[in-house]
Order: C-alpha cells, then sequence, then structure tokens
C-alpha cells in the first residue's frame, strides 16, 4: 500500500517535471490514467498540494478556472494567454535587481522571493486561423 503510494507520488512529481505545458491537476491525471489506472482525481489533487506545501513545484494560480502548476521552481517569468490558457516561460528575461532594493525600502522587512506574470494574447490567438478567419 505504502509502495503505492509512493508510486503514485512520484509519477505525479515527475509528469510535472516533465512538461513545460505547466498544467492543471485535470491535465497531470488525464496523461498518468492510461499506463495508473487505479489513480483518482482526488489523489492528484492532493499530492499537488503537498508538493506546493513541500516547495517542490510552485502554483501559478488560476487560469480559465483551473490551477496551474510549475515543476521548475527556479526563478522564471511567465506569460499567460488569456485567450487560450497558454502559459510560456520566458527565459532570457529577469526581473530588475534595484525592484527588490525598492521594495526592502518601501517595507523595511526583507524580500525572500518575486514572480513576475505577463498576461496577453499568445501568438496563436493574435493572429486567427484561416478556418476562424473564414467562419
Ligand atoms: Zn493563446
Ligand atoms: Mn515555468
Amino acid at each position: 500500500m505504502e509502495r503505492k503510494r509512493s508510486r503514485k507520488r512520484e509519477a505525479i512529481l515527475d509528469c510535472l517535471r516533465q512538461t513545460d505545458v505547466h498544467p492543471s491537476a485535470e491535465w497531470v491525471y488525464r496523461r498518468l490514467k492510461p499506463r495508473i489506472p487505479d489513480l483518482s482525481l482526488a489523489t492528484v489533487y492532493r499530492n499537488l498540494a503537498l508538493f506546493k506545501q513541500e516547495g517542490l513545484i510552485c502554483s501559478l494560480g488560476v487560469v480559465q478556472g483551473l490551477e496551474r502548476f510549475d515543476g521548475d521552481t527556479s526563478p522564471h517569468v511567465h506569460f499567460i494567454c488569456t485567450g487560450c490558457g497558454r502559459i510560456l516561460d520566458l527565459p532570457g528575461l529577469q526581473l530588475p535587481a534595484e525592484l527588490a532594493s525598492q521594495a526592502v525600502q518601501i517595507t523595511g522587512g526583507q524580500v525572500t522571493g518575486a514572480s513576475l506574470r505577463f498576461h496577453g494574447v499568445c501568438r496563436h490567438c493574435a493572429t486567427p486561423s484561416p478556418a476562424e478567419a473564414a467562419g
């Protein structure tokens, strides 16, 4: 039983680390279900919540009604498409360091992390496909 549980845990964590789609719990569930027939959506939810607490993954918030997760916890900037829900990494971008020192000055506290998310329309959504344009 214990072994079975940790096998699922590992599969869920691996799944998150091996994709860059920044998936929802539902996406992870659909992906793993054929390989792990007794997997339940509740188990996926529970493990994702645990991973989040343990700092193994991070949450990118709710996009189109579903919470989205990232298995890459290194600091990086995201672009979230409000059209299709795609979440892209923008690896070349960095938060300017002076922003953090300004935050420290203003709050008189300490900064332990920061994240930046752009919202917009991705290039797939910005250019309608020929079918859509015709319809
Ligand atoms: Zn899009
Ligand atoms: Mn990411």
